[in-house]
């Protein structure tokens, strides 16, 4: 044997010893290296060093290193399953529940404002006999305009409001169309529908938004007056809002509608007022005024019954329209319409339904 080497048997002890202390696959690969290495291994050191050994020794040194090799064989495959089940243990370790630890909530939904409003102003007009009527949100000029009494040279045809599309047709800028196709497609009358939607125009600002969201409503019968008109929308006015709201119409003009009016309520912030109820001043809401514009109506106009093949002399019909976004804001006290659309759910979380 080599003089001043180790024998086989002090490297098997030797072997044992660092295989013991090894706690993870590097230094796993960093013992077979070290012992099994084809070019600097201990053990093939040992093979090398038969030719230094005595040729009468030469049967019992190679059956040695025989065993010092096969101890290290089954030692690096003891120690490889060692250190995955010491991996297995660690990763259960890890993913066990500490039920001590405080709960995360879930983010829960809720309806949107406008949802909300939507629902309210459906069920109060259905509970006075309308039905609900949906169309198409791109349109073409007759259902949005030509139908609907806008004369050609009408501003709101300009692009500057109307979103026109390559193909010629456009983005309907009121839910009126709808009006018009029930009342092209009836079977029968009287009519009374309301038609909530998304409408588009070409306007952004605080108060505006491109999208935004009306409910029109339409009653055609024989009879009908702008008592009838009123009644209605006070009814549903103080069903919307409170039954102390005060109510007034202002002469306006629409194409469809003669005669035509704007609806007023008294500001619900202060009461009709126009002063603040927090700390004195003027309201904010209101600016001072005590009133705010919520709709627009009107008779149907004669023309438009006409076009749509309704004998003007025999039925009248009253129309009206509101903004379903104004009406959340005044609710939920919103200060800018794109908060709206912003899907930030720490607005959702304020409203209470
Ligand atoms: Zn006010």
């Amino acid at each position: 044997m080599p003089s001043g080497a180790a024998s086989p048997a002090e490297l098997t002890a030797r072997f044992a010893a660092e295989a013991a202390a090894v706690s993870d696959r590097l230094g796993y690969e960093g013992l077979r290296l070290a012992w099994t290495g084809r070019k600097k291994g201990i053990l093939r050191a040992m093979l090398a060093g038969m030719k230094d050994v005595a040729p009468q020794d030469r049967r019992e040194y190679g059956q040695a290193v025989n065993e010092l090799k096969r101890a290290v064989e089954t030692g690096l495959e003891a120690l490889a399953q060692r250190l995955a089940e010491e991996e297995k243990a660690a990763a259960r370790r890890a993913a066990t529940l500490d039920v001590t630890l405080p709960g995360r909530r879930p983010a829960l939904g809720s309806l949107h404002p406008v949802t909300v409003v939507n629902r309210d102003i459906e069920a109060i007009f259905a509970e006075m006999g309308y039905s609900v009527a949906e169309g198409p949100e791109v349109e073409d000029d007759y259902h949005n305009f030509e139908a609907l009494n806008f004369p050609h040279d009408h501003p709101a045809r300009d692009t500057q409001d109307t979103f026109f599309l390559n193909s010629g047709a456009l983005l309907r800028t009121h839910t009126s169309p709808v009006q018009i196709r029930t009342m092209l497609a009836r079977t029968e009358l009287p009519i009374r529908i309301i038609c909530p939607g998304k409408v588009y125009r070409n306007d952004n600002d605080l108060r505006h938004s491109p999208m935004f969201h009306q409910i029109e409503g339409l009653a055609v019968a024989e009879g009908i007056t702008v008592g009838d008109l009123k009644g209605t929308l006070e009814a549903f006015i103080h069903r919307l809002f409170s039954a102390d709201t005060g109510v007034r119409l202002r002469p306006s003009f629409f194409p469809f509608t003669e005669p035509s009016a704007e609806v007023d309520i008294t500001c619900p912030f202060c009461g009709g007022s126009g002063a603040s109820l927090q700390g004195g001043g003027a309201c904010g809401v209101c600016s001072a005024t005590g009133w705010m514009e919520i709709l627009g109506c009107g008779m149907v106009d004669p023309r438009v019954l006409a076009e749509c093949g309704i004998d003007p002399d025999i039925y009248t019909g009253f129309a009206f329209g509101l903004g379903v976004d104004r009406v959340a804001m005044i609710r939920y006290g919103i200060p800018n319409i794109r908060m709206l659309f912003e899907n930030d759910e720490r607005l959702l979380r304020q409203v209470q339904p």
